[in-house]
């Protein structure tokens, strides 16, 4: 049902209206895995792997409609004040699973499209897989890239690497203590292995909040980025940017419809003609965080 409306959208040229709309905002898209697994596992229930075939026709989407940049170039425009082209784009990846090597990356560099991975860096730890051609095996959905891999594939191919903290940890359910040293051992680890000083930083499950924000901000994180839904504005805050998940399920209609911003306007509609909407302060904000966590693709 939900896939017949956003055929209807995409189809009677809403999606493309609203991403008109919206073409000064900022697209942050989310992904996962992308894999060649013909069958969902029964393990990957919501889609966060997303089939090398739909991946590679979501990516021509895009390279069509949008101006795909890496999260440098966003960066250094908002340190210069300099406005970017409008339908301006940045891909994302959070986990840092070894198929990001096997299956998302040549396609990526085939297009030319640059992207940034946030790596679980506890998980990074370990010696690279043994198949050394990098073709894709069953495995690489749940193992994660190797610091030898991520430093070639940063040195190779100018992929950007940032953090998703240490242990992927719901950040806002640890002491002060603990988030000071998930943020502080994971940047440094980073540093270490791929020489960047000053990364990124992806909440694990999309919890942030202002506590988290300053954190990120005090311990040296160039930005840090959300789960919400939406584009950002061009003066958004650098430590709460939005991002739009995007998983198997999301054909080309459903991508569309995400990446114009009228997903997000349609669910903010919702959340205000709903019953739910009464409910006030740390309720909504509860009910927001349990909407917003990375393995719902709603
Ligand atoms: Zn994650």
């Amino acid at each position: 049902m939900k896939k017949l409306f956003f055929r209807l959208l995409y189809w009677a040229g809403i999606a493309k209206f609203a991403a008109w709309y919206n073409r000064r905002r900022i697209v942050f898209l989310c992904y996962h895995g992308v894999t060649k697994r013909d069958r969902r596992r029964v393990t990957d229930p919501t889609g966060l792997h997303v089939n090398h075939r739909r991946f590679a026709d979501q990516l021509d989407y895009l390279s069509r409609r949008y101006n795909i940049i890496s999260l440098q170039d966003y960066l250094s425009a908002r340190a210069e004040g300099r406005q970017l082209p409008d339908y301006s784009l940045v891909l994302t990846f959070d986990d840092g699973f070894r198929n990001f090597r096997s299956v998302a990356l040549p396609l990526l560099v085939a297009r030319g499209i640059p992207a940034t991975v946030f790596l679980i860096t506890g998980n990074a730890d370990h010696k690279p897989e043994a198949n050394s051609d990098n073709s894709w095996r069953p495995e690489d959905d749940q193992s994660y890239l190797s610091w030898p891999e991520a430093r070639r594939i940063k040195d190779s191919y100018g992929i950007d690497f940032g953090s998703h903290t240490c242990s992927h940890s719901p950040l806002l359910s640890l002491s002060t203590e603990e988030i000071t040293r998930e943020l502080g051992e994971s940047r440094d680890e980073l540093s270490r292995n791929l020489s960047i000083e000053k990364p990124a930083l992806s909440y694990p499950k999309g919890e942030r909040s202002q506590m988290l924000a300053d954190q990120a901000r005090h311990q040296g994180y160039c930005c840090a980025v959300t789960t919400d839904r939406g584009a950002n504005e061009a003066d958004h805050d650098l430590y709460t940017l939005g991002r739009t998940l995007i998983g198997d399920d999301d054909d080309r209609a459903s991508l569309a419809v995400r990446v114009s911003g009228l997903r997000h306007w349609l669910a903010w509609s919702w959340d205000r003609i709903s019953p739910r909407s009464s409910k006030t302060g740390s309720q909504a904000k509860v009910r927001k965080m349990s909407r917003d966590v990375d393995f719902q693709l709603d």
